[in-house]
């Protein structure tokens, strides 16, 4: 399949891991929003956050799990936002669901 985050999963495109285990892999953004930014993603392949099925629910409370223990562990403590785009509308550009974590600034509402 030819998916950027399938790639970083299996090792084939580098990546800045901060965080993995059987489930879900982390990793810095290669373009920085904010002081902290890393993305959360599933080691299965879902494309997009409507493709989340019933038998998917520990796997997504699983990277919300992860998002809030290392945004912690990297220093976040003061708060820290997530954002999972979802489609065109939603500005998704990679199609293998991620979940943004952002922190170290202030974030503003509504976002743009
Ligand atoms: P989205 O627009 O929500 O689909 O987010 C995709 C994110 O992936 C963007 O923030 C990109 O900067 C990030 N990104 C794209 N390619 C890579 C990569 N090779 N390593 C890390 N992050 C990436
Ligand atoms: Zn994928």
């Amino acid at each position: 399949m030819d998916c950027l985050f399938c790639k970083i999963v299996a090792g084939d495109i580098p990546a800045k891991k901060i965080y993995e285990d059987d489930l879900v892999v982390a990793f810095h953004d290669i373009a920085p929003q904010a002081p902290v930014h890393f993305l959360v993603i599933p080691k299965k392949h879902i494309s997009t956050m409507n493709d989340i099925r019933e038998e998917d629910r520990d796997l997504a409370g699983h990277i919300l799990y992860t998002a809030q223990r290392l945004a912690n562990e990297l220093g976040c403590s003061g708060g820290f936002r997530v954002a999972m785009n979802c489609n065109e509308m939603g500005g998704q550009t990679v199609y293998h669901i991620h979940l943004h974590v952002l922190g170290q600034r202030q974030m503003n509402w509504p976002p743009g």
